[in-house]
């Protein structure tokens, strides 16, 4: 059986890190969207819990409903349906959005800096308060999002700017409005890394926490270490001849003899097929041929294979970045905390 391990150890040593840099373990919420990256939601939700984190993030009502027990406040991210709730917070990625929310509900503001995504305009800020307002909606946030924080250049700078110029407006308007204490919010993970002194409310680390963080030469760079490790079963071992083939349209060919084994995991498991022929293990084993729905080749005879212990090896070979091979990990493939 294929089996997905999340270290503890791992994990909190990454939370230690980044409650040092930020300055405290209130200023944590830990970002469980789309199953916990992949790590398991309420596997992910229980050892945050245990740390001592209070905050969470999610994409939908349907994830904040699983993890209810084990957190403060969530802040919701997406999503199109809304449900009162002392311990929910909804994020407004748009002016029209506000219309469609019922009187009580605890929103936080998204203010677009410069990723032109979601959230208000930054001239749109008076409006959308006058519009929450009108609609009776409780104000509990203002937050912002950087769209290149992990990388080296002048762009976090900018953004940073303008999410204080969004602030200073927030905190004289606020009176008017008749809200009262927001918290303010614009880091991820690279951005938390960017900053000297924190000063913010509330860092959303999502790719950090879970070890993973990849930032450009010359940045900061974090001592974490990757929560998951991946690894598969053995079905079946076989000799292959020289000039044999493996796998669907033979694009492996054995150059000698050689002992080849199937595993239990493939791209329906979310093993990308992108990384077919490319791919070697931790332990040096060579992925062959391509990988199948449930079933890929390595070399050897190992009964468990590691197949990765730092997703961004794998994302890396399969042309991609680690979060999406993260995500795509099936639900079902069962996880173990070690
Ligand atoms: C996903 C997400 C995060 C977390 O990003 P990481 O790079 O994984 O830390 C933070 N904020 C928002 C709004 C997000 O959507």
């Amino acid at each position: 059986m294929a089996i997905i391990q999340l270290s503890r150890k791992a994990y909190f040593h990454n939370l230690d890190i980044i409650a040092q840099k930020v300055g405290d373990l209130s200023k944590i919420a830990v970002v469980l969207k789309d199953n916990a990256y992949g790590h398991g939601l309420i596997e992910m939700a229980k050892l945050a819990h245990e740390y001592g984190v209070k905050d969470a993030v999610v994409h939908n009502i349907a994830e904040a409903e699983m993890i209810k027990a084990y957190f403060e406040r969530i802040l919701i991210l997406g999503g199109h349906s809304y449900k009162v709730d002392p311990q929910y917070f909804y994020v407004i990625n748009g002016l029209s959005q506000i219309a469609l929310m019922p009187e009580g509900l605890q929103v936080e503001l998204k203010v677009d800096t410069g990723m032109h995504r979601n959230g208000v305009a930054m001239d749109e800020v008076e409006e959308a308060l006058h519009a929450l307002s009108e609609r009776g909606l409780i104000l509990k946030g203002v937050m912002t999002h950087n769209r290149s924080a992990d990388t080296l250049s002048s762009e976090w700078f900018w953004q940073r700017e303008n999410f204080k110029i969004v602030k200073e407006q927030v905190l004289s308007l606020q009176d008017k409005f008749g809200f009262e204490g927001p918290r303010f919010h614009s880091a991820n993970s690279a951005s938390t890394f960017r900053f000297q002194n924190f000063d913010e409310d509330l860092v959303r680390v999502g790719i950090a926490a879970y070890g993973c963080l990849e930032m450009d030469k010359g940045l900061e760079q974090p001592d974490l270490k990757p929560v998951l490790s991946l690894h598969a079963q053995k079905i079946a071992t076989r000799t292959l001849e020289k000039g044999q083939h493996v796998g669907y349209n033979a694009t492996f060919r054995a150059q000698e003899r050689m002992t080849v084994s199937s595993y239990d995991l493939g791209y329906a498991d979310g093993l990308l097929r992108s990384a077919s022929n490319q791919y070697k293990t931790p332990e040096g084993e060579q992925l062959l041929g391509r990988v199948s729905m449930d079933n890929s080749s390595f070399t050897g005879d190992r009964e468990a294979l590691v197949v990765f212990e730092n997703v961004n090896d794998y994302a890396k070979v399969a042309g991609t970045i680690g979060y999406e091979v993260l995500t795509a990990l099936h639900p079902e493939i069962k996880r173990v905390v070690v």
